[in-house]
């Protein structure tokens, strides 16, 4: 079994057709792996963009790719994604995270007008792979690229990052220094309907207290120091989409913010709790007008 691991860039442009902005592929690259561990072919291919004219200058400024380039290339979409499914064969993709492969989806929609990715057969997001490997269990903050790099000491040097290939090599990276074949076979999916319903779905947060998704039972905090249940002193509040009250730990003498967030997802409704800390009092705060002291 193979592995190919995608990353792509795209330009958010505007289509007449389709009345709404797309983000069109302007570049594929990809690295394939075999079963030891080895880079065995790489892709990298740039299209000429069909719908944007223009490159957005954040993209020409992280990508180093030039709207010149890509025009010169005269490569369709179409023509880059046939190259590429020969590539892929009957290999896993992969991408960091599933904004790629939703991209892919987007464009194979837009030109092809497929919802579905039909020539793969299987998938894996080593974004919750390697999130999964390194503990990592802040579901409500996703683990960068580059952040999963830098904790594994892998050097970024003699890459050109935010370029499509040497940001699939650095995923290949960051794999092979967290493999584990079982652990990574629990990661692989079939690309079947249920998949599909899986990576689409859109997840939201809950934050009408009405909805019957809303376990009232939830609305607890512990304290963060000695776990034990905190006592609630002021009523809930929803702000920012998360709800919250003061909270104190009688054991260990401190009082706090209790924050609940609730999210619907896929698999259900999640819940977040988080203990922030009461704001010091000032004391130790920089002056507020620094200037007019220096002046005087
Ligand atoms: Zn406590």
């Amino acid at each position: 079994m193979n592995f190919v691991i995608l990353d792509l860039e795209w330009n958010g442009a505007y289509s007449k057709k389709a009345k709404k902005f797309v983000n069109e592929i302007i570049e594929f690259g990809a690295v394939k792996i075999d079963e030891q561990f080895n880079i065995i072919d790489t892709f990298s291919m740039l299209v000429t963009p069909q719908i944007g004219k223009k490159l957005n200058s954040r993209v020409s400024e992280l990508t180093h790719i030039t709207t010149q380039e890509l025009f010169d290339s005269h490569n369709t979409f179409t023509h880059v994604l046939s190259k590429f499914k020969k590539f892929l064969s009957d290999s896993v993709l992969m991408t960091w995270g599933t904004s790629d492969i939703l991209t892919l989806m987007e464009n194979c929609k837009y030109y092809l007008s497929e919802e579905k990715l039909t020539f793969m057969t299987t998938y894996c997001n080593l974004q919750t792979y390697c999130e999964h490997r390194l503990n990592h269990t802040d579901k409500s903050r996703q683990m960068g690229l580059s952040a999963c790099a830098e904790q594994l000491s892998i050097s970024t040097e003699g890459l050109e990052l935010h370029r499509a290939c040497d940001d699939a090599k650095l995923s290949f990276k960051c794999l092979k220094k967290l493999y584990d074949k079982n652990a990574l076979r629990e990661f692989i999916e079939i690309a079947d309907d249920e998949f599909y319903r899986k990576i689409t779905f859109k997840n939201t947060v809950l934050f009408d207290l009405k909805n019957p998704l809303i376990d009232k039972k939830e609305f607890y905090i512990c304290c963060d120091k000695c776990s034990r249940k905190a006592r609630r002193k002021s009523k809930w509040i929803c702000k920012n989409r998360s709800f919250r009250a003061q909270f104190r730990c009688a054991k260990c003498k401190r009082d706090f913010e209790g924050r609940i967030t609730f999210r619907l997802k896929y698999e259900g409704v999640t819940v977040d709790r988080r203990v922030v800390e009461k704001a010091k009092p000032d004391n130790d705060a920089k002056p507020k007008n620094l200037l007019s002291k220096l002046i005087k």
